[in-house]
């Protein structure tokens, strides 16, 4: 990978997108994913690289809506993979029953292969979903497979940087949608139940902490807090931060 100096002051999203650019020379990654993580690095520039209070509360929620649910399932794709495995693991032994899903858009049966591999090394067993048997109804193409045992049972399901199409499907299908998506206005934030706009691994991480403090509590208390509402949140949150630039220049 490229030798990127510490001191430069966007390190962080060097290193990423060099980790990602090698995903994708490996085969875990298509170039649609590098897209992808472009648009959700601008819009976290927008709302300031850190979790906002209203993601916070959304990421509260749904802990306690995976925690509550019979069967959960978390869906996987290949820039979750390459980004989140390790808090993909951590999450799942948070919450014990919760299910982890091979979910490709571009799926061969190497690219599942290697989401598995990723995930298997970052502790997550089983992983389903990489020989699917079943489909999604209302989704052409392979986006529509899903595993018998994980994302066709489910009744909530955790969809990180999923398309709005699918997320569309999974509403359609019954399930409890709650989704991770820097965009405030993708057709995936507002299909799902609980929309999180943060960053995937700030996401999961804060989900995971959530999760483990209301274990701790012994009750899952769910806020009724409405999608419209935390959308609304969101925007209103970006405005603010874009009127106050409007006038000045803070750091
Ligand atoms: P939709 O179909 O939901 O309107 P889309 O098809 O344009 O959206 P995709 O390219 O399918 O979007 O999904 C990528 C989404 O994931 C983008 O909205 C992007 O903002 C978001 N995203 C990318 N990387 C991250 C990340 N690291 N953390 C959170 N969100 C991300």
């Amino acid at each position: 990978m490229a030798n990127i100096p510490r001191s430069h002051p966007r390190y962080r999203s060097l290193v990423t997108r060099a980790y990602l650019a090698h995903q994708m020379e490996r085969g875990l990654l298509v170039p649609e994913g590098l897209i992808a993580q472009g648009r959700g690095e601008a819009f976290d520039y927008l709302f300031g690289e850190r979790t906002t209070p209203v993601a916070r509360k959304a990421e509260r929620i749904a802990a306690a809506r995976l925690m509550q649910a019979r069967r959960p399932v978390l869906s996987v794709n290949g820039n979750v993979a390459a980004l989140g495995a390790r808090p993909v693991a951590a999450l799942a032994r948070a919450i014990p029953h919760l299910k982890v899903e091979v979910n490709l858009f571009h799926r061969t049966p190497r690219r599942a292969q290697l989401v598995e591999q990723a995930l298997s090394e970052a502790g997550v067993h089983p992983v389903y979903g990489v020989h699917p048997t079943a489909r999604l109804r209302g989704l052409a193409s392979d986006r529509s497979w899903v595993d018998p045992e994980g994302i066709l049972r489910a009744d909530t399901v955790l969809v990180p940087l999923e398309d709005g199409d699918r997320a569309q499907a999974l509403v359609q299908a019954g399930k409890t949608v709650i989704s991770i998506d820097l965009n405030p206005f993708s057709r995936t934030t507002l299909a799902a139940h609980v929309p999180i706009v943060d960053e995937l691994s700030r996401a999961l991480r804060n989900i995971r902490a959530e999760a483990l403090r209301l274990s701790r509590k012994g009750s899952v208390p769910v806020e009724p807090v409405p999608a419209e509402e935390l959308r609304a949140q969101y925007v209103g949150f970006l405005l603010r931060r874009l009127q106050r630039f409007s006038v000045a220049h803070p750091p």
